[in-house]
């Protein structure tokens, strides 16, 4: 998603809550940038945010398999 983009969505989706369900590398102006972006509310997320959440969403995977 591009960073003008982003900070639009943000500013569209204000304070709600959000889980954050699909995160998208950031660019601006056709190079990417370090961070990722939720598309769905447009909160910025550093890679170890990223990768940090990935695990957390593998582990809640892993924790319904055993129910
Ligand atoms: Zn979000």
């Amino acid at each position: 998603m591009e960073y003008t983009v982003a900070q639009k969505v943000k500013k569209e989706w204000g304070k709600k809550e959000c889980d954050h369900p699909h995160l998208e590398k950031e660019y601006y102006v056709g190079a990417f940038l370090i961070n990722y972006i939720c598309t769905s509310c447009g909160k910025e997320f550093t890679i170890a945010e990223k990768l940090e959440m990935d695990q957390l969403s593998k582990r809640q995977k892993q924790d319904l398999s055993f129910h």
